[in-house]
């Protein structure tokens, strides 16, 4: 501890930490207040470390590691820490990396809307109010068959509203076989309570049939709920019942049928799987009343929720007090009406999500190929030293993946560059790519940092040479 003591102490005071030049920069920039609160900050976590004993010297003297944790925090706080990244997960819906990148005609919808006034609860013709959800209702009847449609702010969202209006008070029945959670934070029962709907799971984990749905009804049953296994699939011996067996029994015991489809596909895709997902409009067309999904996944729109099917149900969801807490805002309702017009034209690869789902191999492997080469290329020719006897290059067939609570089990054939380095773990040369000034998220395979080219947007290969330049020059 009198070690702490004395490291404690030896830490500089505030006066000559804000005379060090670089920190002195930050303060004619930023204002002296922000520097110190940010020193302050820097040495509080610091003496933390210290008194916590996880503290560890590394060559460094303590001024150094003092002045560069004050440097690498006010560089932080000065920069937004919400930026690009370029994805070579290979995963194309990546929850984590912000899901769908958006079509340029979406784009540009949100840049003309954010920065002036616009018709968003205006009506032209009537020279007032006007309706939010009018600018994309009839575009998602028309894409999904359906009579009425109801933007929120997500399918969550979207699932607890339709659950509000419908069975609050009253039962929902539901399969175990389908009690889904999604990235931790959305669980169907956890929906479901907080709707006030009372849980009835029926059947077993691996079976539900017509007859345990039908001999759960009661005269308080409201809702039989069909919810999407967006990330699981259960193999093996198994039974789930038909949306079209489900939509009988709904209509003769007068229940809502309502499914939680997660990912919103609109159109069937160019790409033969073995488990193919179904569209909003099949679960309409096999008599679903009420069908909810995402718009960011594989729709490749905005951070959307959708609600779609009968006109009835739908009209009583716009009167609920809820609806208001979770609407949309104007520059979602943008990029979403804008993505949904491509999709009415028909020119639906210039949706980013579905371009990359249906790449073909052929086109992959010549994009590996050449992002391969150039970085060759740059570990040979760099300023930096000549690394290429420690750093070797080669073009690797990986497995890649559609993400988003899509397909969980399907994988796409695709191909990269992997990276290995005699003298640097996988996980160091990835935690480079990944702090780099223009941040490269990879893969990590077999001891081999990997860079899956289908995830790769136009202007990403530049971006990888230029990190990977940066990188050589600090190795
Ligand atoms: C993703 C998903 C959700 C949650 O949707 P968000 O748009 O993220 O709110 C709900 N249900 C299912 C089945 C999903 O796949």
């Amino acid at each position: 501890m009198s070690d702490a003591n004395s490291l404690l102490r030896s830490i500089p005071a505030m006066d000559q930490l804000l005379n060090i030049p670089m920190v002195a920069e930050f303060s004619a920039t930023m204002g002296r207040e922000f520097v110190k609160e940010t020193i302050t900050a820097a040495l509080d976590s610091l003496r933390r470390e210290i008194c916590d004993e996880i503290f560890t010297f590394t060559d460094k003297t303590l001024g150094e590691l003092v002045e560069n944790r004050i440097t690498t925090l006010l560089h932080q706080r000065s920069s937004s820490t919400l930026k690009s990244v370029v994805n070579a997960t290979g995963v194309i819906v990546h929850t984590n990396l912000g899901r769908a990148p958006l079509a340029n005609k979406a784009l540009e919808a949100v840049s003309d809307i954010a920065r002036t006034y616009s018709t968003l609860e205006y009506s032209l013709e009537k020279g007032g109010r006007g309706e939010r959800n009018s600018h994309i209702e009839w575009l998602i009847c028309h894409i999904c068959g359906a009579e009425a449609a109801l933007a929120v702010n997500n399918n969550a969202a979207a699932v607890l509203l339709a659950l509000s209006t419908c069975a609050a008070g009253r039962e929902v029945i539901v399969s175990n076989g389908e009690l889904v959670e999604i990235g931790g934070s959305f669980r169907i029962p956890e929906i479901l309570s907080f709707s006030t709907a009372i849980m009835k799971a029926v059947g077993c984990t691996n079976s539900t049939r017509i007859a345990d749905y039908r001999g759960a009804v009661t005269e308080n049953t409201a809702v039989l709920l069909k919810v999407h296994t967006s990330n699981y699939r259960i193999e093996g011996f198994t039974s789930c019942t038909s949306r079209e067996e489900l939509a009988e029994l709904a209509a003769a015991c007068g229940l809502v049928f309502i499914e939680d489809l997660g990912s919103g596909l609109l159109c069937p895709l160019g790409v033969a799987f073995t488990h193919p997902e179904h569209s909003a409009r099949n679960c309409l067309e096999a008599g679903v009343d009420i069908v909810t999904f995402s718009g960011d996944k594989l729709l490749g729109g905005p951070q959307i929720g959708v609600i779609a099917g009968s006109k009835q149900i739908i009209d009583r969801m716009r009167n609920h007090p809820l609806l208001r807490a979770m609407r949309a805002d104007k520059m979602t309702l943008a990029a979403f009406e804008a993505t949904l017009r491509i999709y009415l034209s028909g020119r639906r690869d210039e949706i980013p999500v579905i371009k990359m789902i249906e790449t073909d191999e052929g086109v992959l492997l010549k994009k590996a190929r050449q992002l391969c080469a150039k970085l060759k290329q740059t570990a040979k020719t760099g300023e930096a030293k000549d690394i290429s006897n420690d750093i070797s290059f080669e073009v690797v067939q990986v497995d890649d993946a559609i993400g988003g609570g899509a397909f969980p089990t399907e994988r796409l054939s695709g191909f990269g560059v992997g990276i290995q380095s005699a003298s640097r773990s996988a996980e160091s040369l990835a935690l480079a790519f990944r702090t780099a000034p223009v941040p490269i998220i990879p893969g990590i395979r077999d001891g081999r940092v990997i860079l899956h080219v289908r995830t790769l947007l136009d202007g990403d290969e530049e971006r990888i040479i230029s990190s990977f330049s940066n990188i050589l020059s600090g190795y």
